[in-house]
């Protein structure tokens, strides 16, 4: 099913995406990463796929904050293999301050980056999938994407935003084999995780040990991070047959998080 496929992974250099992207390898797929970071390092992601997989991996720099540039990137993936039949929307990030005090400029990025990108990713995915009557396109949303945190306005609303635009798009593709869903991870031990511990220090007036067991592990029940490959494993059962009727579904992977 995901053998000789092309999937193209948004903010896979680093985290849940590059798990992602290699699961995506591992079953047989051709992989798009995309994402920022040290180019040497990007660049030892990409190779090691190549290697350990023995598919095509290829990188794009597409700014996701850049509507052109994620088309863009789509016509090029396009381009290079033919098709792209599983589309993540992954990359993601996140700023913690009070809404009085939230910065436009960092409301404006993340609505850009956590869900316009998608819309854009979609819309030029979309019909090619159609087309050749199989798709899946994948949403990483989050906990935020069905209940809320203090502090988090623009990242709540954008991963709400993304479970809408997964629900109407999956109605939209449920006759041509193209099946739309959101992973909803709760906390997973990434980079993303890591970088929002000062912030929340600072906006909360607490140590890092009690952000981290009192406010982040707080919220999950099973008081376990969630890890990167459960999410990857998740993402290819969707990406399979067995799952070519669960469209629409925002589904969680957070410990029990959202069940409380
Ligand atoms: P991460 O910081 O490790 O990875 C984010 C990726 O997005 C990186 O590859 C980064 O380069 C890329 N990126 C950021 N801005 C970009 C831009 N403008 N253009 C292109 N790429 C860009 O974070 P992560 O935790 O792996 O997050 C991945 C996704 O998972 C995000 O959508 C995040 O909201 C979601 N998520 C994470 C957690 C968690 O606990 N880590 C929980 C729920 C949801």
């Amino acid at each position: 099913m995901i053998k000789g496929k092309t999937a193209v992974v948004t903010g896979s250099t680093s985290g849940i995406g590059l798990a992602i992207a290699r699961a995506y390898a591992r079953e047989g797929a051709n992989v798009v990463i995309n994402g920022f970071g040290d180019p040497a390092a990007i660049e030892a992601a990409r190779a090691g796929i190549e290697a350990e997989f023995g598919v095509k991996a290829r990188y794009s720099g597409a700014d996701m904050a850049k509507g052109d540039a994620v088309v863009a990137m789509i016509r090029e993936a396009e381009a290079t293999f033919g098709s792209v039949d599983i589309l993540v929307n992954n990359a993601g990030i996140q700023y913690v301050a009070p809404v009085e005090d939230f910065p436009a400029d960092k409301w404006e990025a993340i609505i850009a980056i956590n869900l316009s990108s998608a819309f854009y990713a979609i819309h030029a995915a979309l019909p090619g999938m159609k087309a050749r009557k199989w798709g899946r396109i994948i949403n990483t949303a989050s906990a935020h994407a069905l209940v809320a945190s203090p502090y988090k306005s623009a990242y709540v609303a954008a991963k709400h935003g993304i479970a809408g635009l997964t629900k109407s798009v999956a109605l939209e593709a449920a006759t041509f084999g193209v099946t739309v869903n959101a992973i909803c991870p709760g906390y997973v031990w990434t980079p993303l995780v890591e970088k929002q511990i000062p912030d929340t220090m600072g906006a909360r007036g607490l140590t890092r040990e009690q952000v981290i067991n009192d406010v982040l592990l707080a919220a999950q029940p099973t008081k376990q991070f969630v890890t990167v490959d459960e999410v990857a494993a998740f993402a290819i059962f969707l990406s399979g047959d067995m799952a070519k009727n669960i469209t629409g579904a925002i589904l969680p992977i957070d410990g029990g998080w959202t069940a409380a």
